[in-house]
């Protein structure tokens, strides 16, 4: 079936009531979200029932990176643990991201793709960054995308100071439009949550509304600003982290699929169709295929590919400036005059393709948000497969074995969630030994 999904236009089904049953699963989240990733000194890492775990890290407020960073631009390199040779498999935006931060901080990387750099569900996302739409209110998804946006602007300056390859990055908010005044009442309500102030969040009237979206269809009847929110373009974002990443270097085989994952007494064994690598541990980032190349099996059954297609249209002459969500679609508007218009979430398997269901499914629901761009010229349609988790959660960390740690899972949100993923999962591998028992395998 598909259905046109405002990528968490609707509560996300983790918040409100199921919560209490999912976290009684999910002690390593449930810890997570009660320190909210603050009180924590060191780095923490244990197993939950469902096989994943969430590495939990002290918040750097001044990162270990800057004092880094200039002991690079001297010259001289300081990495901040025994240089470590990781493998990563999956260079979508998981990977890089990942690649980047482990790299800046002194690990030996080497990226595995079998495509090109997020040829996955990266190359179809978004870019939208919007925790406060995404996870609403409470909940461990709320707590996890409240930090990945806060770890944002950081994480593009630092990103910046390495690489020269521009990418589009903005926090200019967004606007959630009530159509009605059913869902006027429903987003108005949000205004009393106790994290209003720091999301941003104010009510626009009709004219307001119509004041600063001036092609809004007339039935809207006002908007709820979320000012703190943004976007950012995942593909050039992600070529930067790549090209970061090996200025500090890492290595990246691209169009070079991972067959097998071996442990070893040294290590990991890491095998292409060409030749095998050996590195100190693995981070599988292979979104939805990650289950295929599991070498624990930890994954078996628990991430499973959810299609998202989304088309792309260029109407320069609306002046767009927010990110839009209706209750059907939403749009994103970028420098160039280009529109997104997003998203289908269909449960198809491993199916790829875009279909011309999916695609005269947005072209209405973004018609009935602006009616203008029924005139607005198509540019093309992009499709890409969620990594879906059975609770919405990404896995995090390692599952049994401290060789293999996953990064996977990160359903609507692994463009919002990418800085925070990298941060966590390289503060648990340079702040934690294998322990020499697993050597034995
Ligand atoms: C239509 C759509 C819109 C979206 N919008 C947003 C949004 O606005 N905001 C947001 O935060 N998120 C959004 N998302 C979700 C986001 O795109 C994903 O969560 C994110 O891209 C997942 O990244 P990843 O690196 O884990 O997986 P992927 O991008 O799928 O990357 C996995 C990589 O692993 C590689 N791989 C697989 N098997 C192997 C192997 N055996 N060996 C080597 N490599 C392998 C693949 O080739 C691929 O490149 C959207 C997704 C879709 C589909």
């Amino acid at each position: 079936m598909v259905s046109h999904d405002a990528e968490g236009d609707e509560p996300h089904p983790i918040s409100g009531d199921r919560l209490p049953q999912h976290l009684e699963k999910r002690p390593v989240i449930l810890r997570f979200v009660k320190d909210d990733l603050s009180a924590i000194a060191s780095v923490h890492d244990v197993m939950n029932e469902t096989g994943g775990s969430v590495a939990t890290c002290s918040c750097h407020g001044s990162s270990p990176w800057v004092d880094q960073w200039t002991y690079r631009a001297s010259g001289i390199i300081v990495p901040v643990a025994p240089t470590e040779r990781i493998a990563v498999v999956g260079a979508g935006i998981i990977g890089c991201a990942i690649a980047f931060e482990l790299s800046g901080r002194g690990a030996a990387v080497s990226v595995f793709d079998g495509r090109s750099l997020g040829g996955g569900a990266t190359q179809a996302s978004a870019g939208i960054l919007a925790p406060y739409t995404e996870a609403l209110e409470g909940g461990p998804l709320f707590a996890l995308t409240v930090r990945g946006l806060s770890a944002y602007d950081g994480f593009v300056r630092q990103l910046r100071a390495v690489s020269p390859m521009p990418f589009e990055y903005g926090r200019p908010g967004t606007l959630e439009i009530a159509e009605d005044a059913g869902r006027a009442r429903e987003l108005r309500a949000r205004l009393s949550a106790p994290w209003a102030a720091s999301a941003g969040l104010e009510w626009l009237d009709g004219e307001r509304l119509e004041a600063l979206v001036r092609c809004i269809h007339t039935g809207a009847v006002g908007a709820l600003l979320c000012a703190v929110h943004g976007y950012i373009a995942a593909g050039p974002f992600i070529a930067a982290m790549a090209d970061a990443a090996q200025r500090l270097g890492a290595r990246f085989h691209l169009g070079t699929a991972v067959t097998g994952i071996d442990l070893v007494s040294s290590g990991v064994r890491v095998h292409t169709a060409g030749e095998s690598t050996t590195a100190d541990r693995v981070v599988l980032c292979a979104g939805s295929w990650t289950p295929a190349i599991d070498p624990l099996r930890q994954t078996a059954g628990r991430i499973r590919p959810v299609r998202g297609q989304l088309v792309r249209l260029s109407a320069p002459e609306l002046r767009l400036r927010h990110v839009l969500w209706g209750r059907s679609c939403y749009i994103v508007p970028w420098h160039d005059g280009t529109l997104l218009v997003g998203a289908t979430s269909e449960d198809v398997g491993f199916d790829e393709r875009a279909t011309a269901e999916g695609v005269r499914g947005l072209l209405t629901a973004a018609e009935g948000l602006i009616p203008d761009l029924r005139s607005a010229t198509f540019v093309d349609v992009r499709a890409g497969l969620r990594p879906a988790t059975v609770d919405e959660l990404p896995i995090l960390g390692p599952a049994g074995d401290p060789r293999i740690i996953y990064a996977a899972g990160h359903y609507r949100n692994g463009v919002l969630l990418a800085p925070v993923t990298a941060q966590l999962i390289s503060n648990y591998i340079l702040d934690s030994a294998i322990d020499p028992a697993f050597s034995a395998a």
